[in-house]
C-alpha cells in the first residue's frame, strides 16, 4: 500500500488543488489530505470548515481521505506510513521554496519522497489567497473553485466577519 499526503492550509479548497489530489491519487493506493494546523495563523475558514469542505470535494475520489497535522509533516508521515509528499508546482516561486522544503524534510526523513506535479495551465496563477482577495472585491471565482466553496466564501465575506487573511498574502 503506498501511500502519499498533499498538505497544504486549503483556505479553501480550489480546483487547482483538486486537480493535484486527483492526479496523485492516480499515482499512489491511497492519498491523504492533511490540512496544516497552525494556531498562529489566522484563516478565512476554521480547521473545521478547512476539513469539511475538503471531504466533500474529495467525496468522489474512491482512494482519498482527509486528515490534519501540526508540527512537523514528516513525523506526520511516519506516523501515518506515508511514502511521499505530493506539492503541486505553479511558477519558479513555488520552485524555489519548494526545493528548500523538500531538501529539508529529506534531511528529518530520508524514507519520505517529495513529488512535484506540475500545475495544469489553467490553475497555473490560482492560489486561495487570490481567490479570498478577488471575490472579497467582488470578482467573479466561480470557475476557481466548487460551488459550495463559492457559496461559503461569499457568505464568509459578506457577514463581516472574516477572520483577517493570512500573513503575506497579496
Ligand atoms: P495556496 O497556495 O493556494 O494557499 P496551499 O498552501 O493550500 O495553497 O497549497 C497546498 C498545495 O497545493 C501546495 O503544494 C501548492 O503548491 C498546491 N497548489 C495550490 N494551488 C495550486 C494550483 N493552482 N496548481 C497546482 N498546485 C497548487
Amino acid at each position: 500500500m503506498r501511500r502519499a499526503v498533499c498538505p497544504g492550509s486549503f483556505d479553501p479548497v480550489t480546483l487547482g488543488h483538486l486537480d493535484i489530489v486527483g492526479r496523485a491519487s492516480q499515482l499512489f493506493d491511497e492519498v491523504v489530505v492533511a490540512v496544516g494546523v497552525n494556531p498562529s495563523k489566522s484563516r478565512l475558514f476554521s480547521d473545521e470548515e478547512r476539513i469539511a469542505m475538503l471531504e466533500r470535494a474529495c467525496a468522489d475520489f474512491d482512494n482519498v481521505t482527509v486528515s490534519s497535522f501540526s508540527g512537523l509533516l514528516t513525523e506526520f508521515c511516519r506516523r501515518e506510513g506515508i511514502i511521499a509528499i505530493v506539492k503541486g508546482l505553479r511558477a519558479v516561486s513555488d520552485f524555489d521554496y519548494e526545493l528548500q522544503m523538500a531538501q529539508m524534510n529529506a534531511s528529518l526523513a530520508a524514507e519520505v519522497e517529495t513529488v512535484f506535479i506540475p500545475t495544469a495551465p489553467e490553475y497555473s496563477f490560482l492560489a486561495s489567497s487570490l481567490v479570498k482577495e478577488v471575490a472579497g472585491l467582488g470578482g467573479d471565482v466561480s470557475a476557481l473553485v466548487p460551488d459550495f466553496v463559492l457559496q461559503a466564501l461569499v457568505a464568509r465575506l459578506t457577514s463581516g466577519d472574516a477572520a483577517a487573511d493570512e500573513p503575506g498574502a497579496p
